[in-house]
């Protein structure tokens, strides 16, 4: 029985607590209200673009800002979807978002790879990696187009799977750096080429999100994305399922005792990578010219 009311329980935390319907969506959005609040991730006056793909992450960043702040008018939230052009999957979850944006009033605007770049991510893919390419591809198109809608923030839907992955990805690759631009407020430092990325679900499990989406209607299918399984992510993923599985709790020791050590990470590479210009581009990069336009070479002189 639910630990507060006695109603018929919807989901179990790792704390062993049994919650109802009502008292989980409750403890959810408090502790997303928790994560804006002591990470200071909104200001008072605050434009920002939610980055959605469709899926559950993104439209519960998007539903659950634009409750929060659906008083405030010097918060305007608006939304922003990259269209990567993969067959079979994200016309309907591009579908999915417009109506859902549609239906609560919200701006959404779209791009894609076709018409920015040229071509679709299936089209390129072949005999590379997918997801190395649509990151790299998809966070340029993220940072250009929030920065031209003139937003301080772009709120995105990682979780705390996506995060504790991320952590031990690094680690593995001896990438302190990446490590460093971790955070529920990414970055190290603010630099007016880059819109800073916010994390309200950093503390939130994928099963919270998926159990919170589904009782909310803000999706009713979970398709992921055909490359997901190709990814290194991926095996990193199963990796930490498996440990989850047999020491609860796993995912959540990772991401709290990283944030533990962040701030140090943080003052040890600041002011470590100045940010130059692309020489091709000029968009802000750490390298003379930048990972997008590396990877638009590579495809164009394949
Ligand atoms: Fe892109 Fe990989 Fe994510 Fe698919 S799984 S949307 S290819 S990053
Ligand atoms: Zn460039």
């Amino acid at each position: 029985m639910c630990q507060n009311c006695q109603k018929k329980p919807v989901f179990k935390l790792i704390s062993g607590e049994s919650l109802c319907k009502n008292c989980f969506l409750r403890y959810f959005e408090k502790k997303v209200r928790k994560t804006i609040r002591v990470h200071k991730l909104i200001d008072k006056k605050d434009e920002i673009a939610v980055a959605v793909s469709g899926g559950k992450d993104s439209l519960t960043v998007l539903d659950l800002l634009c409750n929060i702040y659906k008083e405030n008018k010097n918060v305007r939230i608006k939304a922003l979807l990259i269209d990567e052009g993969i067959d079979g999957y994200r016309d309907a979850s591009v579908a999915h978002a417009k109506k859902f944006c549609k239906e609560r009033n919200i701006p959404l605007e779209i791009h894609s790879y076709k018409k920015e770049f040229g071509f679709t991510l299936d089209s390129v893919v072949k005999g590379r990696k997918p997801c190395s390419v649509c990151g790299v591809l998809r966070r340029n198109l993220l940072n250009t187009h929030a920065r031209a809608m003139g937003v301080k923030k772009l709120a995105t839907g990682h979780n705390l799977d996506d995060e504790a992955q991320t952590i031990i990805m690094n680690q593995f690759r001896k990438n302190v750096e990446a490590s460093a631009r971790l955070g529920p407020l990414t970055g190290i430092e603010d630099h007016e080429g880059f819109v800073r990325r916010i994390k309200p679900l950093y503390f939130m499990s994928e099963k919270e999100i998926m159990t919170y989406a589904f009782l909310k209607g803000i999706v009713d299918d979970f398709n992921e994305c055909p490359y997901n399984k190709e990814s290194y992510r991926n095996q990193v993923r199963e990796m930490l399922n498996q440990f989850e599985e047999l020491y609860p709790g796993t995912k959540h020791s990772i991401v709290t005792s990283f944030m533990e050590v962040l701030p140090l990470l943080k003052q040890k590479e600041k002011g470590n990578g100045r940010i130059k210009q692309c020489q091709k581009c000029g968009e802000p990069s750490s390298q003379d010219v930048c990972q997008k336009c590396i990877v638009l070479q590579q495809i164009k002189s394949a």
